[in-house]
């Protein structure tokens, strides 16, 4: 734990860490060292991990990396804060990513962006960059992430780590603080697949304290266990030889069009035709709304992040404003200088298409298309293909400042994650390669491994095989 401290203030360049408080750290540390010495130490007894800042914990504070929480210290764990602190696992802080969850490149933290470890031009991607960065860096051997569209996935492929997005459900959200309730997803970001396993299993599972928290996965209870032993049961079943032997990869067309990148695409051909070698079978599918999947997502996720947002007035906890004249200036005032830009993008296009009038041609529109972007996926997984596989994001990691002015061409970088969200599948991401980098020459590039609902443990085993 001490030179994980060390190590973490020798990269405060990256900015990834928001939070560090070395005596809570070391208690951990003491506490799990007690538990291997009387021999009944968890499963991950003195690991360093550390959270992202939307997981509210007991002693360190919890901001969100919004101005509007600065300060703020919750009076309890969140349920997967919780759970990896009873495997045994030693937190080490707090980590920076986009204010509430809302961007794709960790520019939007109201304390100053997250730089990526290969590159210190480039962004780490978003929201949780600074989880990508402080694993990437090698400062914990494990973070916890967020993905509400695509914040686990594409942080992990342009650090050239490892994420998962697991099944919507299957771990609990009591205690992430939420930006859009039937998007949000919490999962681990690590640097390989069976390091992912040790961090999802334990955290996996039915939660009472969240309302949407599934009591079971197909005809298995959601309970610690159940991705280890799937992800056991395929490694143990693949072959020596042509591990994948068989395996229906399905390559969505509309994955490889104009909007690609070369670099990426000479990367993701080079892993699929890895993947061949292993035995899988290429399978061209077709999920023909994947270009809609951007405004269906951008009027759904900010609709949802207007009404979560809403609590924070100045009354009940958060910031308020010095000087006001009565109630409502109060409140208009405290969320004015609060929120940063983009969280007030999103609460006024939020409450735009909630609006009387706007509903049914915005709001309603984009259900009926989530509606149809699953389907589409069921589709393909329930006949044509057994998983499906693609690039994370169009581009490698582009330069901080690059994006930063224009929100719309931030929102296209999400095309290949934002649709999962709306279908609520798990995905997997992990790195392929390297395309052009601009200043060092090596930016990662990722690998995206969809699966059908609660497939995590077959997605890991083949993630596993793969790198
Ligand atoms: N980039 C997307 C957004 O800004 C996704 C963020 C996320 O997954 N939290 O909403």
């Amino acid at each position: 734990a001490q030179s994980a401290l060390a190590a973490i203030d020798a990269r405060r360049d990256l900015n990834a860490f928001l939070h560090v408080d070395p005596e809570l750290t070391l208690a951990q540390a003491r506490a799990a060292d007690a538990a291997l010495a009387a021999g009944r130490a968890g499963a991950l007894a003195g690991v360093p991990i550390a959270h992202k800042d939307v997981f509210v914990t007991r002693g360190w504070r919890t901001t969100a990396a919004s101005r509007m929480l600065e300060g703020y210290v919750s009076p309890f764990d969140a349920t997967v804060v919780e759970r990896l602190a009873a495997a045994g696992a030693v937190s080490l802080g707090k980590l920076n990513c986009d204010e509430f969850a809302m961007g794709s490149s960790n520019e939007n933290s109201a304390y100053g962006p997250v730089r990526n470890p290969w590159d210190p031009a480039a962004v780490p991607g978003g929201s949780s960059g600074g989880s990508a960065a402080a694993v990437a860096a090698g400062l914990v051997a494990g973070a916890t992430a967020t993905d509400t569209g695509g914040s686990i996935r594409q942080p992990a492929a342009l650090c050239g780590v490892s994420g998962i997005k697991p099944t919507y459900g299957t771990v609990s959200r009591y205690g992430m603080i939420a930006y859009g309730s039937s998007l949000d997803q919490a999962g681990p970001i690590a640097r390989s697949a069976q390091d992912l396993v040790e961090l999802l299993d334990p955290i996996a599972g039915f939660d009472e304290r969240d309302a949407t928290s599934l009591e079971r996965c197909g005809g298995r209870p959601n309970a610690a266990g159940r991705v280890r032993a799937e992800f056991d049961a395929f490694r143990a079943a693949a072959g020596a030889d042509r591990p994948l032997q068989g395996l229906r990869i399905g390559v969505p067309r509309e994955f490889f069009g104009p909007g690609l990148a070369t670099d990426v695409a000479h990367a993701i051909d080079a892993a699929l035709a890895k993947l061949e070698e292993l035995g899988a079978v290429r399978v061209d599918v077709s999920l023909p709304r994947t270009e809609l999947s951007i405004p269906a997502y951008y009027v759904i996720a900010p609709a949802e992040a207007s009404s979560n947002l809403s609590r924070y007035d100045g009354v009940r906890y958060g910031h308020r404003a010095p000087e006001y004249r009565d109630l409502a200036d109060m409140m208009a005032r405290s969320r004015a200088e609060g929120f940063g830009p983009e969280v007030q993008r999103r609460i006024l296009v939020g409450t735009y298409v909630l609006s009387h009038g706007y509903y049914d041609a915005y709001y309603l529109q984009a259900q009926k298309l989530r509606r149809l972007i699953a389907e589409d996926f069921q589709k393909a997984l329930r006949g044509q293909c057994d998983v499906i596989v693609g690039p994370v994001s169009p581009t490698v990691a582009w330069n901080l400042g690059e994006k930063a002015d224009d929100p719309v061409s931030m929102y296209l970088a999400d095309i290949y994650t934002l649709s999962l969200n709306l279908a609520g599948l798990p995905g997997v991401s992990i790195p392929c390669g390297f395309g052009a980098g601009e200043v060092n020459g090596r930016r990662p590039v990722g690998l995206q491994i969809i699966g059908d609902y609660f497939d995590e443990g077959r997605l890991l085993g083949i993630a596993d095989i793969f790198q």
